[in-house]
């Protein structure tokens, strides 16, 4: 696959790897030595490039800067105890990043030459990938829109790029949320499915309130009624009710959530009962209420589970069982973490090795 694709290579003459801090990194702070750069123009994906990490030159008037025309994925590569780089499903990204592509107006980036730009950009800056316990590479895929134009239409040029850098270990205190009854992150027929810069931008607001309040963070509602639950933060909610595993159906208004997808499918393999159904608040409640209730947590990439252990709704606290008791989100979280670094088989092909 990758043979066909011609990627032009430039290396830096000043590695920062010796300053980077592999057993400890900060999330976001520290990028590798290379990024991967194609151009789109002519109607035409052209210039594949791997060159040293940097600034980009992008003129005043671009699009992007005004109005936003950018779509983004998130993935992680790890490093297995013999040393190989193990990607998480990066197919299901490059197609995601397709599924933004088309809601934004924008050219799809093949899948071909996502994957050929992640892997040779991941061969180059192999030892940026950390192997202490809990770290990763975390992989930031990018489009934007490069037109110098401040009108409002289509682009006619794009560029997607691809930055790496390696993260620390994500220990995940449980959480508390607030059920959000103001704002909204999504409405039907808008962007919500799309992971695309507004989307964040517009939820920062919110966010921020509710953690002036005491929450770490939301659980978005619907936009029409605010009965139903939708996501938390930027994470697929999921319940545990009746021993069955319970969470909102991917649409319009919600990320489909990658590792949300593991997780419904690891909970089948083990004979969980699964349903994915619009979630009413009514529901969450009076299930927490009447114990019914067994766990809930977010998940996603960055934390993989985020176990909830308060749910806060028009001025109550709704208290979890203890998360210490919880079995089936735990259990999600190891097995989920083990396939990822090549601790037990990948019985899903879900490893793409570099
Ligand atoms: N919802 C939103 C809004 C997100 O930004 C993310 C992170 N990509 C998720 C859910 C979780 O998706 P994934 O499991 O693919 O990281």
């Amino acid at each position: 696959m990758t043979e066909t694709i011609d990627i032009n290579i430039t290396k830096t003459k000043h590695s920062k790897i010796h300053e980077a801090d592999l057993e400890k990194p900060q999330f976001g702070s520290v990028y590798s030595d290379h990024m991967f750069l194609a151009d789109y123009s002519n109607g035409q994906w052209q210039d594949l490039r791997i060159v040293p990490y940097g600034n980009l030159s992008i003129s005043p008037a671009n699009t992007t800067l005004h109005y936003a025309s950018t779509i983004f994925e998130g993935l992680k590569a790890n490093r297995s105890a013999d040393g190989e780089i193990l990607v998480f499903r990066p197919d299901a990204n490059a197609r995601r990043l397709q599924v933004s592509a088309e809601r934004m107006c924008m050219p799809p980036v093949p899948e071909e030459l996502f994957m050929s730009g992640l892997t040779e950009l991941l061969k180059l800056d192999s030892s940026w990938v950390p192997s202490a316990p809990g770290t990763s590479l975390y992989i930031r895929p990018l489009q934007l829109a490069m037109d110098p134009y401040i009108g409002i239409r289509p682009s006619n040029s794009y560029q997607f790029l691809i930055i790496t850098g390696p993260v620390g270990a994500y220990y995940a205190e449980p959480v508390k949320v607030k059920i959000e009854t103001k704002y909204t992150r999504a409405a039907q027929g808008g962007t919500g499915f799309a992971k695309t810069g507004g989307n964040y931008a517009a939820a920062l607001k919110p966010a921020v309130d509710a953690q002036k309040e005491g929450f770490n963070q939301l659980i978005w509602t619907d936009a029409k009624t605010h009965e139903f639950v939708e996501e938390s933060g930027t994470m697929n909610l999921m319940f545990v009710i009746n021993d069955t595993l319970v969470t909102a159906p991917a649409g319009d208004t919600i990320l489909n959530g990658i590792t949300r997808d593991s997780i419904i499918q690891l909970a089948k393999d083990k004979g969980m009962k699964v349903e994915e159904r619009p979630v009413r608040v009514s529901e969450v409640i009076d299930s927490i209420k009447n114990g019914s209730m067994q766990e809930a947590f977010g998940a996603g990439t960055a934390a993989t589970v985020a176990q909830i252990k308060l749910i806060h709704h028009e001025g109550v606290d709704y208290h979890l069982p203890p998360v210490e008791d919880w079995k089936y989100s735990a259990d999600f979280l190891d097995t989920l973490t083990k396939i990822k670094t090549g601790e037990i088989p990948d019985p899903h092909n879900w490893i793409y090795k570099i």
